[in-house]
């Protein structure tokens, strides 16, 4: 109550933002410098940066947790290309090398040294964390150092004492109630004489060990931060210049949003537009604090700004996702796909961490799209066949339309084959391949 008390006053007085970067915003020297530069232009205190592991290291990571638990022997080669990868921004940032940061980072990979000299005894999820996490860490130690060279009160704080989850390894869950408490007992005083750099994606157990919120999980990091800070906004910082109704990749003609309700963004990020990860949107949503979607190469343009709008996207939106599984489940004695098989069949996805991106039941039979990756593929198979027949295809794409209209799903099914359609009121969802030179 007291605390509570407290942050009103501290936010009536100068609001607190959040600024999130992600690891394509500080893959090199020059990144960490534009990234340093955009934060400079936030004049006083009460601003807390959350920053991803650099470039594409958390892959590197896992790489090497992979390699470490198989016994490959080229564990010690991943670590030193990871290792070599950091100094080299390093060397390039700070031309003073007795500067404490080159102990600071070498000892943070210390960890990993002792990790990977013992036998991997510990459950594999256990050991994921505690090697990934070591990429958040050195960023944003690194992050901090250089912006410490640019200006004052620059504070390097570890989210493992501020975000409480359970062991669940790889996708902790987070304690609202413990988490909140802290942040607003321990951090916000602090943000109000420091400007921070904290890491996304990690939390901590009770027990004290490290934990993951789940792979492109920083996004998610800041909106925790930024609903128990109660802060005024948060800006995710991004390659691209803002929401687009649909990825460049796919389509010519994008359009950015420059506006977008929670509920769209939550839907657009559930559906797989990629621009936000689908757990940020809630917690700020219910606080009510607006989030900015911003280009870290271009800060001035406009972006997207989510808020509470009550208006709907003024154009449809695409979301693509190639190289998927279509996959339908039939019960060996064609008896009916009922509420026993569907619980049978969900727990077996849940096991093999598959998510479902699309799905639909007929009498016979039950139809899912998800991402190809062909082990998890086979050992799902062989645990379906045990009690069901199976029939799938690969290779097949997904589109999904919010504010669909005849007009757009024949765009996007040209020369197509459609193999499955879902359409609920705003949504239409697409599993087509393309048809066949004869067809
Ligand atoms: N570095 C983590 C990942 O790549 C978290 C993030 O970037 O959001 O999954
Ligand atoms: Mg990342």
């Amino acid at each position: 109550m007291w605390a509570q008390t407290k942050m009103n006053e501290l936010n009536k007085l100068s609001p607190m933002k959040i600024y999130k970067f992600g690891g394509a915003s500080v893959k090199d020297a020059d990144g960490v410098r534009n990234v340093s530069s955009i934060i400079n232009r936030h004049k006083g205190n009460q601003l807390l940066i959350v920053v991803s592991a650099m470039g594409k290291i958390t892959n590197k990571l896992e790489d090497l947790t992979t390699a470490y638990l198989n016994g490959q022997d080229d564990v010690h080669q991943i670590f030193d290309e990871i290792k070599g990868y950091h100094f080299n921004i390093l060397n390039e940032l700070f031309t003073d090398h007795n500067h404490p940061i080159f102990n600071d980072v070498a000892n943070t990979f210390v960890e990993i040294d002792w990790l990977i000299e013992e036998e991997p005894n510990d459950s594999h999820d256990y050991i994921y964390d505690q090697i990934v996490s070591i990429g958040e860490l050195v960023s944003s130690k690194i992050l901090a150092a250089w912006l410490g060279t640019l200006r004052e009160n620059v504070k390097w704080l570890d989210a493992r004492n501020f975000i409480h989850t359970d062991n669940t390894y790889r996708e902790g869950l987070v304690n609202w109630e413990k988490t909140e408490a802290d942040i607003q007992k321990t951090l916000a005083p602090l943000l109000a004489k420091n400007i921070a750099v904290t890491q996304g994606f990690i939390g901590n157990t009770s027990e004290n060990f490290t934990t993951t919120l789940g792979r492109e999980g920083s996004d998610y990091s800041a909106a925790i931060f930024s609903a128990c800070l109660n802060a005024q906004s948060v800006t995710i910082w991004k390659d691209v210049p803002g929401v687009l109704n649909a990825d460049p990749k796919w389509f010519d003609e994008t359009e950015r949003i420059p506006q977008l309700s929670y509920h769209d963004a939550i839907e657009l990020a559930y559906y797989g537009a990629t621009v936000i990860h689908p757990k940020t949107i809630k917690p700020i949503q219910n606080k009510n604090i607006p989030l900015y979607v911003r280009s870290f190469v271009n800060p001035n343009a406009p972006g997207t700004d989510i808020t509470d709008l009550k208006d709907h996207l003024p154009i449809p939106s695409f979301i693509f996702k190639v190289n998927q599984v279509l996959l339908s489940i039939f019960p060996k004695d064609f008896s009916f796909i009922i509420e026993e098989n569907l619980s049978d069949i969900f727990s077996l996805f849940h096991e093999h961490r598959i998510k479902i991106n699309t799905m639909l039941n007929s009498a016979i039979s039950f139809s899912i799209s998800f991402d190809y990756n062909e082990k998890k593929l086979q050992k799902l198979i062989a645990d379906l066949s045990k009690h069901y027949k199976i029939k799938y295809n690969t290779d097949v794409e997904l589109v999904t339309i919010r504010y669909y209209n005849q007009e757009t799903i024949d765009r996007v099914t040209v020369n197509k084959n459609i193999l499955l359609e879902v359409k609920s009121r705003n949504t239409c969802q697409i599993v087509m391949r393309d048809k066949k030179p004869t067809e």
